[in-house]
């Protein structure tokens, strides 16, 4: 990155966690805009001195005033250092930190895997960033899989088999050896499309416990949800991608996607269609109750 000065700047992960530290006086860094400055030096034997350093954030450009500059690097001549940050470098580098702060620990799971139902509270929890792309996360993908496959799924995140971390898979096609198989660590969705359509959503987690003829094996419902998506994530390696996605692929993506948020597909319904599902959760709450002698940890009807 260029600053305004000509010298060849970039920003750092050290000098968001000072800015953060600072809590500036200027706009907050939820309400920074289409460009955002920090002005400091960011020649490497200087970063150690960030956190000394008044930073300030606004929206537009700003020319740190030499004075302070000179006065806390120390610096014998006049020296200006300005950093003029785009907005989507200071998302990346707020993620970073939030990913460092929820990071995963060792992962941990029993094998086979199963699904869990709701309403069993791993699927509320709080699902951390996975950190490390080893042997054991690999063979937490081939189980999620082979779960999935099983089950006639076309989509399974990790909280669904009760392990509270950011990895979903998915295939379209449902079936093992045709269609593509996804497999996405720590995705987030960075656009919506405008457009929104109506579908029909089942979810492993929601089974039809007694199922009359042709019914389905999962409960099922319509949600409405964006048509299209432009998602960031990692592969099983840890490697960077952006892809964007679009009707039964985007469906996919923002169902399980929901999972990582803790959140349900029946949150997402209206109070009209979630009343032709309600006999259906309240079956699986009782189901729960009596499985684990614990009170349901929620209830359907308490909810409008
Ligand atoms: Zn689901």
């Amino acid at each position: 990155m260029q600053g305004t000065l000509g010298v060849s700047l970039r920003p750092c992960t050290s000098l968001l966690h000072a800015t953060l530290s600072h809590k500036t006086s200027s706009p907050s860094l939820a309400n920074f805009g289409q460009r955002v400055v920090l002005a400091c030096a960011l020649e490497g034997r200087n970063r150690n001195r960030y956190e000394n350093i008044r930073f300030r954030i606004a929206s537009g450009h700003k020319v740190w005033p030499h004075g302070d500059v000179e006065r806390t690097l120390g610096f014998g001549v006049r020296r200006p250092l300005v950093v003029v940050a785009a907005r989507r470098n200071m998302l990346a580098e707020l993620q970073s930190i939030k990913e460092e702060a929820d990071a995963a620990g060792p992962l941990e799971f029993d094998s086979p895997l199963e699904v869990i139902l709701y309403p069993d509270p791993r699927l509320r929890a709080k699902n951390k960033f996975i950190k490390v792309f080893d042997d054991k996360l690999q063979q937490l993908v081939n189980e999620m899989l082979d779960v999935m496959y099983k089950t006639d799924g076309v989509g399974l995140a990790a909280p669904q088999v009760g392990v509270n971390v950011r990895l979903m898979v998915y295939n379209p096609s449902g079936e093992r050896g045709s269609g593509k198989e996804y497999v996405l660590v720590n995705p987030r969705i960075v656009k919506y499309g405008k457009s929104r359509d109506l579908f029909d959503e089942g979810c492993l987690s929601f089974p039809v416990l007694e199922r009359g003829p042709n019914q389905s094996l999962t409960i099922e419902a319509e949600v409405e949800r964006p048509k299209s998506v432009r998602i960031d994530a990692q592969d099983i390696k840890g490697k960077k991608f952006s892809i964007n996605l679009k009707d039964f692929q985007a469906r996919i993506f923002q169902h399980e996607y929901d999972h990582l948020e803790g959140i349900l597909y029946f949150d997402r319904m209206t109070p009209e269609v979630l009343d032709t599902i309600r006999p259906e959760l309240e079956k699986l709450e009782k189901l729960y109750e009596e499985r684990t002698g614990q009170p349901s940890p929620e209830r359907i009807s308490e909810r409008r």
